[in-house]
Order: structure tokens, then C-alpha cells, then sequence
């Protein structure tokens, strides 16, 4: 059998496996671990192809200078197997420039030694070729730096060895098969090395190299065309850490921090890498100190504000594999927008119900003082004012109907008026509202209160008039914010709305109370003729009874005598019916006269002294005592006739209602700015219960004594219609079987 051949054609399959396990790395260069793996594939064909050439030489200098080749790739291909495995194995913190150059150093002299060995041996102290059967092998002494080198490689191989183990350990099942399929892949070959240099060969035609190193290649192969090496690579935990939104710290059993990502950063105003294993009673050192032991809990939420941000802070236990406590995991969130967010919502939620509450309660009333007063007290809640009123337009002047905050002086209003005058008439001009969020840029303007700084002037429109202006003001312009203007503007539109519908209301109200009035005096007139005609038609009838009883018996009887008294008695009841018609017409006179009364300076004496006069002989024939005491002048403006009239009733009344014998007294006086006059007697007088009822029409008092007298009992009503037209009193006492007095005062005439 042609071994060398066979190893020939084992190394140069190795060669064409390495590189197109190489090139395959190469087109999944953006996975992890790759680049890296390409790169170690590479070496190793760097390694073998020369070791195939020099397999195939027969002469000792082709065999030299091939192995000479071959150090290209095998002084560096720990170096380069180091770094793959760190890659693989997320241990890229080893990566540094400076670490790989210090790496390099070895493998740089060893091949440097290597190509020059003739000159001092320290590869190879001797150069030769054995016999192994049917060909001959390379059969070197090893030098000095050679054993170094070796060495070197077998720690570097250690070390990625055990990284991978390690890895292998801790990690799912599928990446624990690739990081042994990996390991394994590794080892076999340098297993060879060590048979080759130790001459550990079972049989003597044996080379382990070509055989190791393709059992080590088909391990690589298996991971990654089996186990999708290079397609499903482990994420490290750094990674996670460093990609989650939140900034992370994770502290172990003895609160030491065993992870940060750089999130973290701006929470606790240093860099992840200075806290990296410090306790983190240091690391917290500058945070507020109500959080400080929270990382003491297991599980807890807390959320920190400093003012300008918000953070919120969450701890949770970690536990490994085992389920046994590892430490906590705590995670920092910048949760400032979402709390502004929250708190302006909050706001605008707190301002629609100050205005669905205002909406509300202004709507529910149509009495003006209310409203206003409600809508002063909904705008100075909306727009935490300090100060503000409602003025109201009248007739193109401004009034303030309703404020809060300016203290009770007689003269406020006038004074706030006068002082907020420019902006409030460039409001009334514009129709515009005004958000003056600093007053000291109005160079002529200077406020009712001192500490005044802001104002919002908006005006009340409704149904397209101005119907006034709402003021508020503050010594606070943050509050004064545009959607607080807006809102301001929505409250005054629904101000105006409610102040209208109240003066719409309140004229409606005084309509209704002027139809009412007319209506009970329509009814009270209707009434009075209803009564009139009644009482006309029962006491006329008497009379006329009497009249035609009179005349059937003049008819009758002829005698000489009778027809006196029958005469006589037509005479009385004559008398009665024209009475009765006297009264009924003069009240319907006073009644028509009630709207145009004649009213002018009168000197009250002279109708007084006319009636007395009337009634002087009326009295005599009764013996009674008549005395008159109104001489003189006392003025009054009234209608002449009318008080004539009251005056003859009250002097008829006093005749026909005193006893014969009895005393009547008739005066006037004046008293203060009144002139009175009162009609005295010492009559029948009227019984306490009657008194009540003793102006209304038709009413009469029937005792004893007076049921026999003839009346209408319109007399007291007439004389109280007269006297209230002329914005007089009227003046009554009656003692009953004593006397009475009746009379009236009536403010005396301004000349
Ligand atoms: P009339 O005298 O026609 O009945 P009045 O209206 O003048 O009607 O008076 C109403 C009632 O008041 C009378 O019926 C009478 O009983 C009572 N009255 C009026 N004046 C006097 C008086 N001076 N003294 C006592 N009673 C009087």
C-alpha cells in the first residue's frame, strides 16, 4: 500500500475541506463567531497544504523547507483557535488590540526562528528524514524554542478549551453539542501533534497528523453543517442586557454588581464600567435616599422623582438554573413623558369637569345673581386665579355685577374699572379675548391689585351682542396656559348664554306680573258690576215696591188725608233709588276717572269748608253738635272734585251715623310735610270685627242700632279709591257704641 499517498491525498482533502469550511464562514461572516472561524479554518489549510507538499518530497531540503512553510499558519493557529473560542463564547472582553499584539509575540518569533533555523537550530537542532516502511517521514531533533512554542500553544489550547467546557456547561442542549463538537474538533489534531513529537505511533508507517487532523475537520463540519453552527449562534447575556430598552443592573448575594449596559448610565450619573463590582451601597451613594435600600427587596416597584424627571425602578430576585436565589435584577425606566402625559391628562380631565360641573349648575338656575356669582367662582377654579369679576354692558357703560378677591371697599368697582379701562375697552372694540401674560408689557396700564402680573379679559357674547366681559387675574402667569384661554373662552360662551336666557326671563317675569295686575283689577271691575247690578236690582226693588203700593192705593182710596202720606211715602222711596243710583255712579266715575285724573294745586280747606257747610243744616234738624275747624290754607295736589267727594262722605257719614244730641267735629291741620284731615263724632261706632272688611264695596255694618239706616255701602270704598290715588293714608278708629273717627292724610304740595 502507498502510504504516502494515502497521506498526500488525506492532506490535501483536508486542505480543500478546511477551505471550503472557510469560505462557507466567510458568507455567514455577519453571525458571531464567523469571521473568526473562517479565519482559523484558513490557518489550518495554511498548515497543511505545505504539510502535504511536504509529505509528497522526497529530498531532505524540499521536506525542510516545506515544514518551514508550514509555520505560517501553525505559529499563529492557537492565537487564532484562542480567539475564535473567546468569540464563540462571548468572552470578547479578552479581545483587545493590545491583548492579541502581546499574544502575537510567541508565534512571531517562532516562525522568525522557524524560516531561519539553519542559523541556529532552535526549531529543529537537526534536520533528517526516517524510514517508516515504504517511504520516508521528517524526523527532526526539536530545538529549544520549539519545546516554548509548543508549550505556548497547549496553554493557548487550554485556555479555549476550557472557555468552550465551560460554555458547554452552562448553556442549552444545542449549543452544549456544538461547543463539544467544537472542543472535540480541536483536541483530536493536537492529540496527533503530541503522538507525532512524542513518537507514540502504534504502527511504525502510521501518520497521525493527515488522520487526526481530518477527524477534527469532520467535527467541524458536523457543527456547523448539523449542528447550524454558524445559522443559530448563542446570544450572550451581555447582549441582552445591552439591547433591552431599560437600563439594567444586576448585583449578586453580597449586593455586588455583576452587570450594567450603558442605559444605565444617565440614572446614575456614572460609567457602567466604574460600577462593574462594587457594591452597590457605593454605586447608589448620590440617589435619593428613600430609594436607597430598595435593592434590599426581592420584588418591588418604586418610581423616583427628581424634579425634571421621573424614573421607575423595579427589582426582581434572580434565581439560577437550580432555582437557587443568584441576586437581583434591577431595571430603570425614564417614565418623565409618560408621567407629564399622565399629569397633563389629569389637568384637562380636572378643567372639563370644572367646566361640565359650571355648565351644569349655571343651567340649572335663571336667577341672574346666581349665575353670575356661579360663573365667577367656575373661572376663578379653572384658572386658579386670583382675582376676578363679571361686568355686565348697560346701556354702553360697564358695570361690575359680580367679583371675588378684591376686598369690600364702597368704591371698588369703580376703582377696577377705572383702572382695567384700556384693556377692557380694546376687548369691547375687538370682541377678541385677551391672555396678557405679563401686565408690565402695557407701558400705560397699571393694575387694581398691586401683585397683579397676569389677566385673561374675555368677552360675553351672546346671540352676536356683547352683552359684558369676564376678568381674571393672577400673580402666578403659569397657570395662564393657551388651553386654559380656551377653555376660558368655552366658559364665557356659556356665561353669556345663561346671563341672556336670565334677562329674557326676568322681562318675561315682569310681563306676567303687569298682565296678572291688569287681570285683578279686570276681575275686581267685573266683580263690582256684577255686585252693583245685584245690589241695584235687590234695594231698587224695595223702593219701587213701595212706590207702586203708594200709587195702587191713591188710585184706590180718594179719602182727603191719605194721599199726603202715600205721596210722602213715593217721595222716600225716590229718595232711596236716587241714592242708590248716586253711589253706584259716582264710583264709576272715580273708576273712569282713574286714568286721567285732573291733578293740580288745591287748597284743601275750601272743599272742606263747602261740605260742612252742606251738612250744617242737616245736622241742626238731627240737635247735634256740628263744629267745623277748617279755616286757613292747606295745599295738596289733587283733582278738586274728588276730594270734595271723599270729604262729603266722610262729614254724610258722621251725620247720618251719630244720634240725634251727638257730636261731630270736622278739622284739617298740618303736620310735618302732611296735611290731615279727620272727621270726628260721637256716633254708634262699629264693632271691633268689622273694621277689616269696612272700605270694600258694598260692604255696610248692620248692628242694632244702624240696620234701619239707608246705604249702598260704597261711601269708605270711594273715599279709600280717592285717597290712594292721591298717595294719601287713611286714618280710622271706632270704638263701638263710643264714636269713631275717619279722615286721611295726604302729603302736602311742593309749590
Ligand atoms: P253706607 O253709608 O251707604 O252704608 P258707607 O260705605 O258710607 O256706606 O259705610 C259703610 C258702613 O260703615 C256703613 O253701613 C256704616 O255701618 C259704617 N259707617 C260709616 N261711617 C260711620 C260712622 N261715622 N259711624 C259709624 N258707622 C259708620
Amino acid at each position: 500500500m502507498n502510504w504516502q499517498l494515502i497521506y498526500v491525498l488525506l492532506t490535501l482533502n483536508l486542505t480543500a475541506a478546511t477551505l471550503g469550511l472557510a469560505y462557507f464562514a466567510w458568507k455567514h461572516r455577519s453571525r458571531k463567531g464567523a469571521l473568526s472561524f473562517a479565519a482559523l479554518m484558513l490557518t489550518v489549510a495554511v498548515v497543511s497544504l505545505p504539510y502535504a507538499a511536504a509529505l509528497a518530497s522526497d529530498t531532505l531540503r524540499q521536506v525542510v523547507f516545506w515544514n518551514k512553510m508550514q509555520y505560517f499558519g501553525l505559529s499563529v493557529l492557537p492565537v487564532v483557535w484562542l480567539i475564535f473560542a473567546f468569540e464563540y463564547t462571548d468572552n470578547r472582553r479578552w479581545l483587545k488590540l493590545q491583548n492579541l499584539v502581546q499574544l502575537l509575540i510567541v508565534p512571531f518569533i517562532t516562525l522568525l526562528l522557524a524560516l531561519t533555523n539553519e542559523e541556529h537550530g532552535l526549531i529543529w537542532e537537526k534536520t533528517r528524514l526516517a524510514d517508516v516502511g515504504s517511504f520516508s517521514t521528517f524526523d527532526p531533533v526539536h530545538g529549544f524554542w520549539f519545546w516554548i512554542f509548543m508549550s505556548y500553544s497547549y496553554v493557548l489550547l487550554g485556555f479555549g478549551s476550557i472557555t468552550l467546557l465551560r460554555k458547554a456547561l452552562n448553556t442549552w442542549s444545542l449549543y452544549r453539542r456544538q461547543a463539544a463538537a467544537i472542543f472535540l474538533g480541536t483536541l483530536l489534531p493536537w492529540v496527533g501533534n503530541l503522538m507525532l513529537i512524542f513518537d507514540l505511533k502504534p504502527f511504525p508507517e502510521l501518520n497521525p497528523i493527515p488522520i487526526f487532523f481530518n477527524l477534527g475537520c469532520i467535527c467541524f463540519a458536523w457543527a456547523v453543517f448539523r449542528l447550524s453552527m454558524l445559522d443559530i449562534v448563542p446570544v450572550s447575556y451581555e447582549d441582552v442586557i445591552e439591547s433591552l430598552p431599560d437600563g439594567v443592573l444586576t448585583v449578586d448575594i453580597n449586593n455586588r454588581v455583576t452587570a450594567v449596559n450603558s442605559i444605565i448610565r444617565p440614572f446614575l450619573n456614572r460609567e457602567p464600567d466604574k460600577i462593574l463590582a462594587r457594591h452597590i451601597e457605593d454605586v447608589f451613594a448620590d440617589i435619593p435616599p428613600e430609594f436607597k435600600h430598595l435593592y434590599r427587596a426581592k420584588d418591588a416597584r418604586t418610581e423616583i422623582d427628581t424634579g425634571s424627571t421621573s424614573i421607575e425602578v423595579r427589582v426582581s430576585p434572580l434565581y439560577n438554573r437550580r432555582k437557587q436565589f443568584m441576586g437581583r435584577l434591577l431595571l430603570f425606566r425614564d417614565i418623565t413623558h409618560r408621567k407629564r402625559a399622565e399629569s397633563a391628562l389629569k389637568q384637562r380631565l380636572e378643567h372639563l369637569s370644572i367646566i361640565r360641573e359650571a355648565y351644569e349648575e349655571i343651567g340649572s338656575t335663571l336667577n341672574l345673581d346666581k349665575i353670575l356669582s356661579l360663573a365667577v367662582d367656575a373661572a376663578m377654579r379653572l384658572s386658579k386665579s386670583q382675582a376676578g369679576y363679571i361686568a355686565l354692558l348697560d346701556q354702553e357703560e360697564l358695570h361690575i355685577a359680580a367679583s371675588t378677591g378684591y376686598g369690600e371697599q364702597s368704591d371698588t368697582h369703580k376703582l377696577i374699572l377705572k383702572a382695567d379701562r384700556i384693556i377692557l375697552d380694546r376687548v369691547v372694540t375687538s370682541r377678541k379675548a385677551q391672555l396678557l401674560l405679563d401686565i408690565f408689557l402695557e407701558s400705560t396700564y397699571s393694575p387694581f391689585l398691586f401683585d397683579t402680573k397676569a389677566k385673561i379679559v374675555v368677552p360675553l357674547i351672546s346671540q352676536n351682542t356683547l352683552i359684558g366681559l369676564m376678568n381674571v387675574e393672577t400673580a402666578n402667569p403659569d397657570h395662564y396656559t393657551s388651553e386654559i384661554f380656551d377653555f376660558m373662552q368655552i366658559l364665557a360662551s356659556r356665561i353669556a348664554a345663561a346671563i341672556d336666557n336670565a334677562h329674557l326671563h326676568l322681562s318675561l317675569q315682569n310681563r306676567l306680573g303687569e298682565v296678572h295686575r291688569l287681570y285683578q283689577k279686570v276681575s275686581q271691575l267685573e266683580q263690582l258690576k256684577t255686585d252693583m247690578i245685584r245690589i241695584a236690582a235687590h234695594d231698587i226693588r224695595n223702593p219701587l215696591m213701595a212706590i207702586s203700593i203708594a200709587l195702587e192705593m191713591l188710585n184706590e182710596d180718594q179719602t182727603a188725608d191719605l194721599p199726603k202720606l202715600y205721596v210722602q211715602s213715593i217721595h222716600n222711596a225716590a229718595n232711596r233709588i236716587s241714592h242708590i243710583s248716586e253711589g253706584i255712579l259716582s264710583l264709576e266715575r272715580i273708576e273712569a276717572m282713574a286714568t286721567g285724573v285732573n291733578m293740580q294745586i288745591v287748597n284743601l280747606c275750601e272743599p272742606a269748608r263747602q261740605a260742612a257747610q252742606d251738612f250744617a243744616d242737616m245736622a241742626a234738624q238731627r240737635s247735634q253738635q256740628f263744629v267745623t275747624d277748617v279755616d286757613g290754607e292747606a295745599f295738596v295736589r289733587g283733582d278738586a272734585m274728588q276730594l270734595y267727594e271723599a270729604i262729603t262722605n266722610l262729614i254724610g257719614n258722621a251725620v247720618k251715623y251719630t244720634p240725634e244730641g251727638g257730636e261731630i267735629k270736622v278739622s284739617l291741620s298740618q303736620q310735618a310735610q302732611e296735611v290731615i284731615f279727620t272727621v270726628e263724632d260721637t256716633g254708634y261706632g262699629i264693632p271691633d270685627d268689622k273694621h277689616e272688611r269696612l272700605f270694600q264695596p258694598f260692604f255696610r255694618v248692620k248692628t242694632r242700632e244702624t240696620q234701619e239706616i239707608e246705604g249702598a255701602g260704597l261711601g269708605l270704598h270711594l273715599v279709600k279709591n280717592i285717597v290712594d290715588r292721591h298717595h294719601g293714608k287713611i286714618i280710622f278708629r271706632s270704638t263701638y257704641g263710643k264714636g269713631s273717627v275717619f279722615g286721611f292724610s295726604l302729603p302736602i304740595a311742593q309749590m
